[in-house]
């Protein structure tokens, strides 16, 4: 054989039976590229009206509305065709669509995205004053690496009931002419003994004490002079007194709007994208499916303190919701949820070249590869994980060859050194195949993270794809 002949014999094989993993922005044509660029910018536009579960709730209501969704209630009635969305405690939304397959034959398709991300909340008595400052002292909410929430511009989000029940919404720090809040850190000059303590006592949870004023109230007599001026410019603002804290939901979110990454603007960060990233695409593929199925897209709360309460995963809502599509048609839920499947659409960690120690490089998503189908997740031995079946993921896969989606398999990071859930386990309790799938994040859990563009799109194509 000539030695040419030869070299095209091996590339055939080669391309044949190897796999490798290839760059959605090296395949792409100018066209695909624009695509990825306009989707990135309602997802930015989603993700500044979206840093808590509250917002991202009535963010994703007025989306869905503008897509001629209409609200649905316990009890209401149900049609083939209604396109409908399910508000529980305006802290998470169920948006679906009423296909015309049969539903015990075909089940439902979901798609479950939480809305909820790590920050900061207030104690239910968070004010006090010391040495020229109002502090309101917080609690962190999800896991966070805590150095990292000082010395960053801060908002102040979220919900006060008043002692006569009236709901006070209260955003600032947004608006580029609000003020901000800080939490402080120490200069590097005395800050020898800090920094040899281990990364998580470098700055301790009572440590996370929010700036939130430094004007006296003008009355020599007064006690606590600064804190009550505080007390009084909340009280002028919003009536809120101090006791109201105790009936409160005031989150503390980093300041920072959503911006694109790198000359080329090829990535995006922003506070959020855990699970944002994930969540918007899924709202987006439900809101445009045409599907002969019944498709639903779940954007729950509280999935980063473990899927609890009434407005998590966990809660029984969501299965309360699947019972009521099903008793519309006269399906029997246990069929229904048999036969239906559910992609987890959570974010995953991305192989970060520098630091490469915690991962294995064969098995970590790489930066604008695609979105990243996690088998199972768990920590050391899959404990915790939820593992779908090589029958599920086969079935998933040939849908994203079949539709041209550029998609990649990955682990969190190496066996050994950590690992995560997401809601998937809690899905696949209710008999209904799930696996995890989501984008890749750079620095997840900080306040900044990172995206590509291209994976996030990558997540939408797939997920339309398994709407369709
Ligand atoms: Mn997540
Ligand atoms: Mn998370």
């Amino acid at each position: 054989m000539e030695e040419k002949e030869k070299q095209t014999e091996t590339e055939e094989l080669v391309e044949k039976l190897v796999y490798k993993k290839k760059n959605i922005y090296e395949s792409a044509d100018g066209e695909e590229i624009k695509k990825i660029y306009d989707f990135a910018e309602g997802y930015m536009k989603f993700l500044d009206n979206s840093k808590t579960e509250r917002e991202a709730c009535e963010y994703s209501i007025k989306l869905a509305r503008e897509a001629g969704f209409k609200e649905f209630k316990f009890g209401d009635k149900l049609k083939v065709g209604d396109k409908r969305y399910f508000v529980n405690r305006n802290k998470s939304v169920v948006v679906f669509s009423i296909g015309k397959n049969n539903l015990e034959k075909y089940g439902v398709k979901l798609l479950g995205a939480h809305i909820d991300s790590p920050r900061l909340d207030f104690k239910p008595n968070p004010v006090y004053e010391d040495s020229g400052f109002c502090f309101l002292k917080t609690h962190y909410y999800g896991g966070i690496k805590k150095y990292q929430w000082t010395t960053i511009p801060l908002a102040i989000h979220g919900t006060v009931v008043l002692g006569d029940g009236k709901v006070i919404n209260v955003k600032v720090g947004e608006d580029e002419s609000d003020p901000v809040f800080y939490i402080n850190d120490l200069l590097p000059h005395l800050g020898q003994e800090q920094m040899r303590n281990s990364g998580n006592n470098i700055i301790t949870g009572e440590q996370l004490n929010v700036v939130v004023g430094g004007l006296p109230y003008v009355d020599k007599k007064a006690k606590d002079k600064i804190k009550l001026n505080f007390l009084s410019i909340l009280n002028k603002k919003y009536g809120i007194t101090e006791a109201d804290f105790m009936s409160a939901e005031l989150c503390v979110v980093p300041a920072y709007k959503a911006r694109e990454v790198g000359f080329d603007r090829a990535f995006i960060s922003a506070y959020g994208h855990d699970d944002k990233s994930c969540s918007y695409p899924a709202l987006q593929a439900v809101l445009n499916a045409k599907s002969s199925d019944t498709v639903i897209a779940m954007l729950v709360d509280k999935e980063e303190i473990g899927s609890e309460g009434v407005t998590g995963m966990k809660s029984r809502v969501y299965e309360d919701l699947l019972n009521e599509i099903c008793d519309a048609f006269g399906a029997r839920s246990h069929i229904v949820r048999a036969k239906s499947r559910c992609l987890s659409a959570d974010v995953t960690s991305c192989f970060d070249p520098n630091f490469t120690s915690v991962y294995e490089k064969t098995n970590a998503s790489i930066i604008s590869c695609g979105t990243t189908i996690n088998k199972y997740t768990g920590a050391g031995g899959k404990s915790g994980a939820s593992d779908a079946s090589a029958e599920f993921v086969g079935e998933i896969r040939k849908i994203f060859t079949d539709n041209n989606i550029m998609w990649q398999a990955g682990e969190l990071g190496k066996v050994d050194v950590g690992g995560g859930g997401t809601i998937a386990k809690y899905v696949a309790d209710l008999n209904i195949d799930t696996v995890d799938i989501g984008v890749p994040v750079i620095s997840m859990h900080s306040p900044y993270e990172l995206i590509s563009k291209a994976d996030l799109y990558s997540t939408y194509k797939a997920f339309s794809a398994f709407v369709k």
